[in-house]
């Protein structure tokens, strides 16, 4: 059995408003909890993990359950309210650094790229067995681990994160998610 997670703030107002989080955390989220745990009931996934059934399970129910369990429970642990760590330090700033040559241009990628994904889905900073960084858009609930990738750092496009707060501007909406990044947990992730 898959429970809800609980989260690691009381609140992220103003960047995601009490409301936004409590129908986000409290519905949407407990519903997929709810869905995967009667979809796998006397199958062959009653005991995986929700990495192991995403890696296993093929396009379907199953799938997207289990996958919007695992982006919104890496989403909503990695933010606080007012996180310790406002820029990557040690290993991750070095290779963001290599890769996009600052900050500001790696967030203008991650940025454009939530901006312009087509639908519902999410953008994703992703590492690779040799510590290779990308950013890759995902529809639906697919994600990096679908992909033998690592899940490092992710924006949720879904309307359900940002249309009480932000109605269709999602780009403001992804530009004002970065003062509640805590990259103290996406430096441990990576
Ligand atoms: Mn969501």
């Amino acid at each position: 059995m898959f429970t809800l997670i609980d989260l690691p703030y009381k609140s992220l107002a103003p960047v995601i408003s009490d409301q936004t989080l409590s129908f986000h955390h409290g519905k949407h989220l407990q519903t997929y909890v709810d869905n995967l745990n009667k979809l796998i009931a006397g199958t062959e996934y009653e005991g995986f993990s929700l990495e192991d059934i995403v890696r296993k399970a093929s396009a379907g129910g199953v799938f997207n359950n289990a996958g919007q369990i695992l982006n919104h429970n890496l989403y909503f642990t990695q933010f606080a309210p007012q996180p310790s760590l406002p820029a990557p330090t040690g290993n991750l700033a070095k290779q963001i650094q290599k890769q996009w040559g600052s900050l500001d241009a790696f967030k203008a990628e991650f940025e454009a790229k939530g901006t312009t994904l087509f639908g519902s889905g999410w953008v994703w900073l992703q590492a690779n067995e040799a510590g290779e960084l990308s950013i890759a858009q995902y529809a639906n609930a697919d994600n990096p681990v679908a992909h033998g990738l690592k899940p490092l750092l992710t924006f949720d496009v879904w309307e359900h994160a940002y249309y009480l707060d932000y109605q269709n501007r999602r780009a403001a909406h992804l530009s004002a998610l970065w003062q509640i990044v805590d990259w103290e947990t996406i430096e441990k992730r990576y």
